[in-house]
C-alpha cells in the first residue's frame, strides 16, 4: 500500500506495516535481502545500512510490523525467543541484580535463569503469584519482574496491571512473555508493562518453519540501550527467517480466530470426557483465573492442557497414539501438536518441583492447529480408546 499505516486496524497493519512496495521493481513482498554488507558512497556516507548484524532491510520491515502489532514504538528481533530474553535481561539487569520471576514459565526460560545466570551471581525468586501477592514478592532492590501469562503449561493467568503497579512502586521494570496470547488477544504494554517478549517461533510466525524472538518496547532510552546490545551481542535473525516471519504475520488474526474456535470446542468436549480428570482453560468459568483472564484478555487461543486419568504410563502411550496431533515440542503452528510436559518441555525441572507447581505426571498439552475440528476430536478419541 501507499503512505502511512497510522490509525489502521490490526489486520491491515499485519499485512502492510513496514512493507511498502519495493521502490526499484514494485515487488509487493519485501525482498529477502540476503546480504552481509552494503556499498558506501563515501567514507561515513551510506543509505542507512552498513552491515547486517547492525541492520538489514528485511529485518527492519519485520521489526516495524511487529512493533505496530503490539502497539509498541519499537521492536528488536533476535535469532530465537531465548536470545531475545538473554539480550533483554543482560541489558536491563546489572550483574548480581534481583529478578522476580513467575514459577510456571517456559522451561527454557527457567533453565536460562536458574542454570546460567544464577551461578554467575544474579539472584532470582520464582514466585506463584496466586499464593504470594506481587506486593510481597517484589521488594526494594528488585530490578526486573518477569511474567508469562497465560503460563505454560498450566495456563494460569497473572494480573498484569497489578504486577506492574507493585513493580513500578519500587522502581522495577516488568517484562511480559506474550507468546501464548499474542497481541491478537492481549496487550501488556497497554496495561503498563515495560517490555513484551515473544518467541516468534510460535503463533506469530505460525508455520513451524522458523525459530525467532522479539522484544517490543516504547521507552526511547531503553530502546537505544537494547539496540546497542542487539548489535554488540549479535544474536540476530537471518533475512530468510525475517521474511518467513513477516509472511506468517499477515494471517495472524485469521489463524488465531480459528485456533480459538476449535480450541473452545475441544475444551467443551474434554470437560465431559470420563477419561479426563481436569481441563485447564482460562476460557472456562471453572478455571480459577477466569475473571482476570476476562478482564485483561480478549480471547484465549488454542492451547489446552488436561490431566489424563492413568498417570505417566498412560500419558506416554496416549501421545504416541494420535495420528493427526503430532508428538512434538513447540506450539502455535498450523498443525496440531501434542506433548506430555513432565517428560518433554518441562523435563528439565526437577520432578519434585514440577509436581509442587502442579504439573501432574498425566498432564497432556495440546496446541490445537487449523485442521478440521471433527478430525481432531476423532483423533483424540482414538487415543483414549487405544490406551484404555
Ligand atoms: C518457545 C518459547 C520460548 C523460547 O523461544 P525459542 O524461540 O524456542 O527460543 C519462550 N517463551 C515461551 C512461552 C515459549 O513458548
Amino acid at each position: 500500500m501507499k503512505g502511512s499505516t497510522d490509525g489502521l486496524h490490526f489486520d491491515t497493519l499485519a499485512i502492510h506495516t513496514g512493507q511498502p512496495a519495493e521502490p526499484v521493481t514494485g515487488a509487493v513482498m519485501t525482498p529477502i535481502f540476503q546480504v552481509s554488507t552494503y556499498a558506501q558512497d563515501q567514507v561515513g556516507s551510506h543509505r542507512g545500512y552498513e552491515y547486517s548484524r547492525t541492520d538489514n532491510p528485511t529485518r527492519s520491515a519485520l521489526q516495524a510490523c511487529l512493533a505496530a502489532l503490539e502497539g509498541a514504538k519499537h521492536a528488536l528481533s533476535f535469532a530465537s525467543g531465548l536470545a531475545a530474553t538473554d539480550t533483554l535481561v543482560r541489558t536491563f539487569v546489572p550483574h548480581g541484580g534481583h529478578v522476580v520471576c513467575g514459577d510456571d514459565v517456559y522451561g527454557g526460560t527457567y533453565r536460562l535463569f536458574d542454570k546460567v545466570y544464577r551461578p554467575q551471581g544474579w539472584s532470582f525468586d520464582f514466585v506463584d503469584f496466586r499464593s504470594t501477592p506481587p506486593e510481597i514478592a517484589i521488594r526494594p532492590g528488585t530490578r526486573l519482574v518477569w511474567i508469562e501469562t497465560p503460563t505454560n503449561p498450566l495456563l494460569k493467568v497473572i494480573d498484569i496491571a497489578r504486577v506492574v503497579a507493585a513493580a513500578h512502586a519500587v522502581g522495577a521494570k516488568v517484562a511480559v512473555d506474550n507468546t501464548f496470547a499474542t497481541p491478537v488477544f492481549q496487550r501488556p504494554l497497554a496495561l503498563g508493562a515495560d517490555y513484551v517478549v515473544h518467541s516468534t517461533t510460535k503463533y506469530l510466525n505460525g508455520h513451524s518453519d522458523v525459530v525467532g524472538g522479539v522484544v517490543m518496547l516504547s521507552d526511547e532510552d531503553d530502546y537505544a540501550r537494547l539496540k546497542f546490545h542487539q548489535n554488540a551481542i549479535g544474536a540476530v535473525p537471518g533475512p530468510m527467517d525475517c521474511f518467513l516471519t513477516l509472511r506468517g504475520l499477515k494471517t495472524l488474526s485469521v489463524r488465531m480466530a480459528r485456533h480459538q474456535e476449535s480450541g473452545n470446542r475441544l475444551v467443551e468436549w474434554l470437560l465431559q470426557h470420563p477419561d479426563v480428570a481436569t481441563v485447564a482453560s482460562p476460557l472456562h468459568p471453572s478455571h480459577p483465573d477466569h475473571e482476570i483472564a476476562r478482564r485483561q484478555m480478549s480471547g484465549f487461543g488454542g492451547m489446552i492442557s488436561f490431566e489424563l486419568r492413568g498417570g505417566l504410563d498412560r500419558a506416554r502411550a496416549f501421545v504416541a497414539a494420535t495420528r493427526i496431533f503430532t508428538l512434538a515440542e513447540s506450539l502455535g503452528g498450523v498443525e496440531s501438536l501434542i506433548e506430555t510436559p513432565a517428560l518433554m518441555t518441562h523435563a528439565s525441572i526437577e520432578p519434585e518441583k514440577r509436581r509442587a507447581i502442579g504439573i501432574a505426571d498425566g498432564l497432556i498439552r495440546l496446541s490445537v492447529g487449523l485442521e478440521h475440528v471433527d478430525d481432531l476430536r476423532a483423533d483424540l478419541q482414538r487415543a483414549f480408546d487405544l490406551t484404555r
